[in-house]
Parts: C-alpha cells; structure tokens; sequence
C-alpha cells in the first residue's frame, strides 16, 4: 500500500486523537439515547458524560461556567449564531484583512457595513494604522490564525482596545483552538467560535460556541425548536446552554469530542508544531520560482504554510504532490479570497501545506524534496 502524507490538518485533522473513534463507537453500541428528553437512569447518565464535556472545554479555553459552552454544528455554525443573533442591518462591525468566508458571507447577507483592520504584507494586523470611529463599532468578528498564512494576529491589543469601548469580540479560533493556549476570560471574549474537527482532532459536524455571561444575555437565539425545557412554552428557554441548543446533539461527536478533549495539550502541540514549521520554511528558503506566503518567523504563525509556485499552476503543483509524491494538500483560495488579496496571491491562490501533532519530521523533509522538484520542473 502506498503510504500518503496527509498535510492537509487545516481543512480537518487526520488521524483524529486517541481515543475518539472508541468513544463514538461506544456511544452509538452501548448508549445510544437522547440527553434531557427522557427521565430513565441511562438518560441521566448521558446528561451527565456530555455535561463532563461542556466542563472539560469551559476549562480548556477559560469559560467560567460550562452552561455557556453551546454545542453547535461546527465552527461555521457557531460564527452565524453569534453574528446573526448579535447584528442588523447596517450595523458597523470591525473585521481583519484576513478573514475567512465563514466571517465575510454571514456579515454580507446580514448587510453589515465592514470596517477592515489594516495588514502589513505577511497578513499580520496593524492596529496602528486604523483610523476607524470606535463609537460607531456594533461588533468586532476576526480570526485568530490565518487559515491561508498561518498568521497569527496579535489580538491582545485589540482585545483591550475593544473591551475599553465596550465593543464584544468575537474570535474565529478555527485555525488556533488545540494549537494555541486560548484563555477567554483574559481576552475578555463575548464569543469564542471553535470546530471540533481541527485542532482538538475531534469528530466532524460539531462545534462549539462559547459565551461570556454579557453576550450571552445580549444574544438572540437564531436557531429555534424543542429543548426538552419548559416545554408548555412557545419560545426558547431563556437558560443556557437550552436557549441555543434547540434539537437533538450530535451525540456520538461531543463523546468523541469527550475523547479528543483528554488528550488536549496546546503547549505541546504548539513546540511540535512550531519546530515543523520552522524546518520547512527553512527547506523552502531560496527556491526559485516560489514565494512562501505570510511571515518567515515560525513563530508567528501556527502550523500552516501556503506557497505560490511561478513556474507552474498551483492546481498542478497540488496535483502533482499528490500524484508523484503522495503528498496530500489543498490548492486554490481556501475560502479566504480576502486573505489572498491581503497576501498578494488573489486570484491565483497558492498550494497549502497545514500540520498536525502526528505530522513528522520525515515528512516535512519528503514535502520540502516534492516542493522544491516540482519548482524546478
Ligand atoms: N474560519 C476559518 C479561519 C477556517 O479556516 C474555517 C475552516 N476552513 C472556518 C472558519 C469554518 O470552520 P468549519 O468548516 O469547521 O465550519
């Protein structure tokens, strides 16, 4: 069997961690029942495993209480419940040059007017040249780390900008969740948006949304239905987590995501993380006919490296990868155009290279060797 390399973390992480597929296997074969619907022992039970998940999160990214750790269908899904039940129509809200479709097209279609942060080159934000009326600012929506460059921004300095006129924050981790300590009481979040499928290697189609306490009571459900709670009534609880989560869980995810969250070590993954990502760039400086995207200090971004090949179609670099190297990664615009036009790489998008824990240092060596042949075809 032919052995492929899989640098494609940052679209969904492959192998998940130890312990996920289990969980889910033994939920869907020996549980197998709903949470706050039924009064029998094994239903309480299960209440009580996936509120075990809701405070292993609360205390893995700094949320003070787990009933504001809102179960969603993905990062995706947890970015429109806390634009679309925060924001109206011409509403100012505050963004990077970075962002991901998932932020861009839910302001769009909500017709919010968008003011954009100013990014040096390398996709890094620069606070100091916004010149922006923060009085006017309803919401402020930006990724943590460039799901494109890797870039990681500086959003300590915002954070405080924003939390001195009272503005909420809402932060993509879809990229940093797993590969970066997130604390959201000290960056004083009202929302952190996370997949589960990313960094945390849990299970796909779950997500989570969490809540500082302020936001939570200022944020409209946008998803509405049953909750298994005060059910006499015809509107949605207004208790947490029930308020937005109308429907049945994702079951078998949050055990899978209970799995994923015992191995959670954002401290190791990061060193491992950083030093591939410091062997590649160093493998890749130099090549002609290739331009490395974002900035060349790994440690200003998290384990993604997107590269522009002159001498031949990005589609067909990633093509080749795959065909003659068995190296598997993602090619055109990642659902970033705005973060390609920041990085000079719109319209012809570049090939992405994203890693993960079980990446290895052989590895990096084979997609240097693959790179660098194809550059020079
Ligand atoms: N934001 C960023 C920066 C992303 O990279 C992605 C996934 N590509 C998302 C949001 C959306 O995440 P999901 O696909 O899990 O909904």
């Amino acid at each position: 069997m032919i052995r492929e390399i899989y640098l494609d973390n940052a679209a969904t992480s492959f192998p998940k961690a130890e312990g996920v597929s289990d969980a889910m296997k033994a939920y869907l074969d020996t549980v197998g029942v709903n949470v706050g619907r039924g009064s029998y022992a094994r239903c309480m039970d299960s209440g009580m495993a996936v509120l075990s998940v809701r405070e292993a999160v609360a205390a893995a990214f700094g949320c003070t209480d787990a009933r504001r750790v809102i179960f969603t269908a993905g990062c995706t899904a947890a970015l429109n419940m806390a634009i679309n039940g925060f924001v109206r129509e011409g509403d100012t809200v505050l963004i990077s040059s970075m962002e991901h479709n998932a932020v861009i097209r839910p302001l769009t279609a909500r017709g919010c007017r968008l003011v954009r942060i100013p990014s040096d080159d390398d996709g890094c934000m620069r606070l100091d040249r916004l010149n922006a009326d923060w009085d006017a600012v309803k919401l402020c929506v930006c990724t943590h780390a460039s799901n494109v460059s890797g870039t990681i921004q500086s959003i300590a300095p915002l954070s405080e900008n924003l939390h001195a006129h009272g503005i909420p924050f809402v932060l993509d981790a879809a990229q940093s969740a797993g590969h970066l300590p997130i604390d959201m009481e000290a960056l004083h979040l009202a929302a952190l948006c996370i997949p589960a499928h990313k960094g945390l290697r849990g299970p796909q189609g779950l997500g989570l949304l969490l809540l500082s306490e302020a936001f939570a009571a200022s944020l409209s459900p946008t998803v509405f239905g049953g909750t298994g709670s005060v059910s006499h009534s015809d509107r949605m609880p207004r208790f947490l987590p029930d308020r937005f989560e109308p429907g049945t869980l994702n079951l078998p995810g949050v055990y899978g995501l209970g799995a994923a969250m015992r191995a959670y070590d954002p401290i190791a993954v990061r060193r491992h993380e950083t030093a591939l990502t410091e062997r590649f760039l160093a493998g890749l400086q130099g090549v002609p006919q290739l331009r490395i995207l974002g900035p060349l200090e790994p440690e200003k971004r998290v384990g993604v490296v997107s590269v522009d090949f002159a001498s031949i179609d990005n589609a067909e670099a990633s093509a080749l990868l795959d065909s003659e190297y068995h190296i598997l990664t993602r090619c055109g615009l990642h659902c970033a155009p705005e973060a390609h036009k920041t990085l000079g790489s719109y319209p012809q998008g570049a090939v992405r290279f994203s890693f993960s824990p079980a990446t290895t240092v052989d590895e990096i060596d084979a997609a240097i060797r693959a790179v660098r042949e194809i550059a020079a075809r």
